[in-house]
């Protein structure tokens, strides 16, 4: 993601994973934003008398167990590709989601720092409706930092936990609406070089797990059976404030606020717009997915917590996975309700 130095309402982005531009409501963009994407046309709520009636039981994440799985994950240590730590993470998603349906997409990405293995661990609930809602995280740390005590707390180790705990609330369960996939993704993080500290963010040398899987999924026909496609990034932060992101499908992002706004969540969300932002969900998009991106890329003042040997356990609190995990299991409650493209 990329970060920049505050300035006034506009901020440019520069070193870090995901290029983007943050930009409060009616901000104009300066001339360093010229390389993001235009505008997006403004979206600021749920649209009235759209507003969809949920479906289905109301579900909660289990905030300790969250916080302990992110516990765990942390504790691994690093877990960039290639290393011992992203083998344990990968034994760890296997043995939480035992006996669950779970498929691997394993395959071996050609990076600036070689060839790498890497796999997409899917586990799949299914559900009586035709249709399927893909919930993704990655599950790496950040290659260049690989010389570090990088743990990734927030960035990795945050959503990893957090889509655990919502398969803990779907296990045994007869679930009446769409099937729910959870894609646990490898190769996020951009590999620029072999150089460590390189920090750079690179399109086409970053979010490999996805665009394999993706192009797996155009290719097999599953894509076109996906209603959604939500990811969730970095959304431990402590000080959370999740932002809008003019990349995703709008009427996604305004299924999100109402969500939040029916479990009193909405001062969380939405205060400003990411443009240009690239994550997971891209890959997806180009697929022809309808996605929302559900990201808080403010970590630290002045975004000191990414990327940094700072994003550790103390920056990030249960309560705000609890957030995010709630918020997105009423999401699907609204997508089975009918909740679709205004
Ligand atoms: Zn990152």
């Amino acid at each position: 993601m990329k970060r920049p130095a505050k300035r006034s309402a506009v901020r440019f982005l520069s070193t870090f994973c995901i290029a983007l531009l943050i930009c409060a409501p009616g901000c104009t963009k300066d001339k360093t934003a010229s390389a993001a994407s235009d505008p997006p046309a403004p979206s600021p709520a749920a649209t009235p008398g759209k507003a969809v009636l949920p479906a289905g039981p109301e579900l909660h994440i289990d905030p300790a167990r969250a916080w302990q799985y992110v516990k765990d994950i942390v504790a691994i240590g690093p877990r960039w590709d290639g290393s011992k730590g992203q083998e344990r993470v990968g034994e760890y998603i296997h043995a939480k989601l035992k006996g669950d349906l779970v498929e691997e997409d394993a395959f071996v990405a050609d990076t600036p720092a070689g060839k790498i293995a890497m796999r997409n661990i899917v586990a799949k609930f299914p559900g009586a409706k035709d249709g399927i809602i893909v919930l993704g995280s990655h599950i790496d740390t950040n290659y260049p930092l690989r010389n570090t005590k990088f743990v990734g707390a927030n960035d990795g180790a945050s959503t990893t936990a957090l889509l655990l705990a919502i398969a803990d609330q779907l296990r045994g369960k007869k679930l009446e609406g769409y099937s729910i996939w959870m894609a646990f993704l490898d190769g996020e993080e951009s590999i620029p070089s072999a150089t460590p500290g390189d920090l750079r963010w690179v399109s086409d040398q970053a979010l490999y797990g996805s665009r394999h899987l993706a192009a797996k999924w155009q290719q097999d026909g599953t894509a076109a059976k996906i209603k959604a496609f939500i990811l969730a990034d970095m959304i431990g932060d402590k000080d959370l404030d999740i932002q809008r992101d003019s990349g995703s499908a709008a009427w996604l992002e305004d299924l999100i606020l109402q969500a939040a706004q029916k479990l009193g969540y909405q001062s969380y969300f939405f205060a400003q717009t990411l443009n240009g932002l690239e994550d997971d969900h891209v890959s997806f998009a180009h697929a022809g997915v309808p996605v929302a991106d559900v990201i808080d890329i403010n970590y630290g003042y002045n975004n000191s917590y990414h990327h940094t040997t700072e994003d550790t356990l103390d920056k990030i609190s249960p309560k705000s996975i609890q957030i995010a995990g709630d918020v997105i299991l009423e999401t699907i409650r609204l997508l089975n309700g009918g909740g679709g493209p205004h």
